[in-house]
């Protein structure tokens, strides 16, 4: 008997900041999109970034004038996308003149402010540090000041595939893609559970499984990759706030790289990254104390509060999956993005992906959609430039939704209403909805984590273990112990298990 198999017209694998660009862009357009991540959302190369929407002004010396362009038009369209996530930071690059050249740094930054359209982001300019205020050495007495923006990487991803629900995508997690393969004009596909193994079939596949996207091709799909790449490990450290001001700072270092100390969760300054190759599981990249050393030197060389291992309170890493260009350096190697689409006449079509930055997500999905075009004839125009993401909506400044919800909900901290207004936007109305009074949350696992924040993070945002909620959905797990983290697990298990009773009944 022929086996019945779901047909979608899009399978996209892999659940980082690509894979659930493109699906979301797919779903708008009308096409029916399936997507599977392995792991959680964002728990790979997207949650590790340094967080930054950004041009990138090292590029610039590389010569990647389109990807700079590019991606400084970005910040602003993605600003206006996702306000409660994305803010705008100025960066200061204190002046060390036997690094670079002050002309070639105006210069740099003169394209910086022009390359773009800028509306909202201010423009370079000089500035001099008074001794006494500046967090710097005193002997860096001036620099360069210049706008880029912040942003909650995972959760861009968690929006993102909200949305792309939201449009009638079916996003599953915790699903790897085991095997795909062309039968009858289709792709036949694989997907790997908790609870056990199924088939999908879809028009198109696309790979946009970032540090395993060769792997993938050779091994899943069994097609020859057109491209090899290069892995490069980059770690960041975080530490208590260093200073009060809320800037980032941008280090020159010897080796022509830059290191970034940016402000984080109020409380902590976030200092990345490094660049060097990595060739093992990048399932289970971690920071080497070479690299926690380079760091702390890099601050400590500008710094006036000198950093010791001691002040670090947490680190992660994450690998950049970089189309291999053949540079020597690391940092040299473009963070341009490349698509390839494997297909034959009568055969199912491949796109993948190589390559990216989370500034990008948006027109990397873009070129991503027009390559698969001439598959789907009726397919929609573009439409993600000026369509909100989830939380967006109504949302007219953040500081007056915090407003609102300390009006609104007594008892609840100021800061537990900010965290809210800007992880959620206007979607909070919905975890709050019948609520006047923190009581009424439910339990209280500490931190303002209660209940009704966490039975929302599972059923609408794909949250569940304590390690989804606490360093992707929230960003409290700098703030949760080792016994308020357990809580949490158990409560999770309870949960899990009474959806899972209400699934069979
Ligand atoms: C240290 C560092 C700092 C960075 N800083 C910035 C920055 O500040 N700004 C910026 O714009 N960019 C930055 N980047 C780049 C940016 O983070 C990446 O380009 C981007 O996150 C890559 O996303 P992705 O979706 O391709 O990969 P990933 O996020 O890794 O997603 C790929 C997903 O595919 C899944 N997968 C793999 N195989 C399978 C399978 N068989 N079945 C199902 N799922 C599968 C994986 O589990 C993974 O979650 C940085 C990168 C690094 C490493």
């Amino acid at each position: 008997m022929q086996e019945h198999l779901t047909t979608y017209d899009v399978c996209v694998i892999g659940g980082g900041i690509n894979g659930v660009g493109i699906a979301t862009d797919a779903a708008g357009r009308g096409l029916s999109v399936f997507l599977c991540e392995k792991d959680d959302l964002a728990s790979h190369t997207s949650s590790a970034s340094s967080k930054l929407i950004h041009g990138g002004l090292r590029y610039l010396e590389h010569k990647e004038f389109r990807l700079v362009r590019e991606a400084l038009l970005e910040r602003e369209v993605l600003l206006a996308k996702a306000p409660h996530i994305i803010r705008p930071l100025r960066f200061i690059m204190p002046h060390q003149p036997h690094l670079r050249p002050a002309w070639l740094i105006r210069t740099g930054l003169f394209f910086y402010d022009h390359l773009g359209k800028r509306e909202q982001l201010a423009g370079s300019n000089h500035v001099k540090f008074q001794a006494e205020n500046s967090p710097l050495k005193t002997e860096i007495t001036q620099g360069f000041e210049y706008s880029d923006c912040a942003v909650d990487d995972s959760r861009l991803v968690v929006l993102n595939a909200l949305q792309a629900k939201e449009k009638g995508a079916k996003i599953e997690t915790r699903s790897r893609c085991l095997a795909a393969k062309r039968e009858n004009g289709l792709w036949k596909i694989e997907i790997e559970n908790a609870k056990g193994r199924y088939n999908i079939q879809a028009k198109v596949l696309v790979n946009a499984t970032g540090a395993w996207v060769t792997q993938f091709l050779e091994n899943t799909a069994h097609v020859a990759s057109e491209y090899a790449i290069r892995m490069i490990q980059g770690s960041h450290i975080i530490v208590p706030k260093m200073y009060s001001e809320d800037k980032a700072f941008i280090m020159q270092n010897d080796d022509q790289r830059i290191v970034f100390a940016i402000p984080y969760l109020e409380k902590f300054t976030l200092i990345g990254t490094t660049d060097q190759e990595y060739h093992a599981d990048p399932n289970r990249v971690e920071i080497t104390q070479q690299e926690i050393d380079y760091l702390l030197d890099v601050c400590n060389d500008h710094f006036k509060k000198q950093l010791t291992q001691a002040d670090i309170l947490y680190t992660f890493s994450g690998v950049r999956a970089l189309c291999d260009d053949e540079s020597d350096q690391a940092s040299a190697v473009t963070r341009d993005y490349t698509l390839t689409l494997n297909h034959d006449v009568d055969q199912a079509p491949l796109l993948s992906i190589f390559g990216g930055k989370i500034t990008t997500y948006r027109k990397l999905a873009e070129s991503a959609l027009e390559k698969i075009q001439p598959f789907f004839t009726n397919m929609d125009k573009t439409w993600t430039e000026k369509a909100i993401l989830p939380g967006a909506e109504n949302l007219h400044s953040v500081d007056v939704l915090v407003e609102q919800i300390l009006l609104k909900i007594k008892a609840v901290s100021p800061e537990t209403a900010r965290r809210w207004a800007h992880a959620y936007g206007t979607r909070i109305w919905t975890i709050l909805e019948n609520i006047s009074h923190v009581q009424e949350l439910g339990q209280d696992f500490g931190s303002g984590l209660y209940a009704q924040e966490v039975d929302y993070l599972v059923e609408h945002e794909w949250a569940i273990s304590s390690e989804d909620i606490l360093k992707r959905r929230t960003k409290l797990y700098l703030d949760f112990t080792i016994e308020q983290t357990q809580v949490l697990d158990e409560y999770l298990i309870a949960l899990h298990a009474r959806r899972l009773q209400k699934d069979v009944a």
